[in-house]
């Protein structure tokens, strides 16, 4: 077995699963980037077994805090757990990530399911050598009809892995109807973004219903429509949706149609910061708007021009409510903290001169589980507020 030997003065909480390269003493022994090593403190003590990729940033990738073979009955224990958990929290077959991760003990793998498909996407080098084995493992637990990869995920250039996209069992279609909360939705299987769909809003989504009954509501970063198809099936007045991506609103629009109400949505292809800005000039006002932006911040060095622009769309989106009115806003970007989201929210409300009341500061959804220790998997927030 390899060995990484670290420095002294590691580390973060014992739960964490990356080892930094600056935290590296020495390697010892590696065959070939991508394989598993015992992880050593300065004293000689063992810290865990990982995958090891010295081209990386983060150099090991932790999987188990003791000496266990990492093979295929290590992997079936940790699928089957994954999957055991979404057994609890969904009803079966429905639409899940079925693992999250690292959040999972499974460092970079991320699989989620729609209808019978599985998306899969291995976002670092030591899983994706073992990727063949993992769909065969998952094909026997899950038992999908087909299993994509959408590997073309920018972060794997960090590990020194290609962009790829393709079936790795069966002929995954280019799209499925999924089901949630009684909306029925298109995920583009083969071109939307990331997986295909964002489940880890789904709690939210539903979270949204008691405020957009009779509401004229904005849902800023649409995406396929998914918050504004639901705000129309809870009842509301008026949906205008917003997106920059015409491939997203095309689905979008399709997704309307396949439910009621989705005729009291308008979508319009727009930078939601010009547009809302627009908006405010013209006068319009709303009394819910859903801001969920994409990341604007992947690391530390990237967060306070992040902060600047989740400022700004909070501004805006604070500048269009009625007095009373009700904002939803999240951040998906790990690096800002909950409380320090809740802050930037409050600097815009200072700004915009509204009193923000939150009712609600919510998360991620369950079936993305955070990992105490490792704070990067609470990444999403989303707060639910009255404004006055
Ligand atoms: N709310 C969606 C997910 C939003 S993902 C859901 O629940 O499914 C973020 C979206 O913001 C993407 O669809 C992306 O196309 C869009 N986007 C990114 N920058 C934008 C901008 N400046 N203006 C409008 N949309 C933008």
């Amino acid at each position: 077995m390899a060995l990484v030997r670290l420095k002294a003065g590691r580390r973060r909480h014992p739960a964490h699963p990356w080892i930094y390269r600056t935290e590296v003493d020495a390697v010892e022994g590696l065959q070939a980037p991508g394989d598993t090593v015992d992880v050593l403190d300065h004293r000689g003590r063992l810290v865990g077994r990982g995958f090891c990729n010295p081209r990386s940033m983060l150099t090991v990738r932790l999987l188990s805090r003791e000496a266990e073979p990492i093979d295929e009955a290590f992997f079936r224990r940790r699928l089957e757990r994954a999957l055991a958990l979404r057994e609890r929290l969904l009803p079966p077959g429905s639409p899940a990530r079925l693992v999250f991760g690292e959040a999972d003990g499974l460092p970079g793998l991320i699989v989620d399911r729609f209808s019978d498909v599985l998306v899969v996407q291995t976002l670092a080098l030591g899983i994706e050598r073992h990727k063949s084995l993992l769909v065969d493992l998952l094909a026997q637990l899950a038992r999908p009809s087909a299993v994509l990869e959408r590997n073309d995920a920018p972060v794997r250039e960090l590990e020194g892995l290609d962009q790829r996209k393709g079936p790795l069992l069966g002929d995954p279609p280019l799209r499925v109807m999924i089901e949630e909360h009684g909306c029925r939705l298109w995920v583009d299987l083969w071109e939307g973004q990331k997986t295909g769909y964002f489940l880890d809003q789904r709690e939210n989504r539903a979270a949204i219903a008691p405020y957009v009954s009779g509401a004229r509501v904005l849902d800023a970063f649409c995406y396929t429509g998914s918050f504004a198809v639901h705000a129309a099936r809870f009842g509301a007045r008026e949906v205008l949706a917003v997106d920059s991506s015409a491939a997203a609103l095309e689905l979008a629009r399709e997704n309307a149609g396949a439910n009621p109400g989705g005729d009291r949505i308008a979508f319009v292809e727009a930078n939601a910061f010009d547009l809302l800005r627009s908006l405010d000039r013209d006068g319009e006002r709303f009394d819910v708007v859903i801001l969920d932006p994409p990341a604007f911040a992947r690391g530390k060095s990237t967060l306070p021009g992040a902060r600047r622009g989740y400022k700004e769309i909070n501004l805006r989106a604070l500048r269009l409510l009625e007095p009373g009115g009700v904002l939803v806003t999240c951040s998906c970007s790990s690096p800002l903290e909950p409380d320090a989201f809740a802050e930037v929210v409050a600097d815009a409300a200072a700004d915009a001169g509204r009193e923000v009341r939150v009712l609600e500061f919510r998360g991620q959804a369950r079936d993305h589980p955070v990992l105490l220790g490792y704070p990067e998997s609470r990444y999403l927030k989303c707060i639910i507020a009255r404004v006055d």
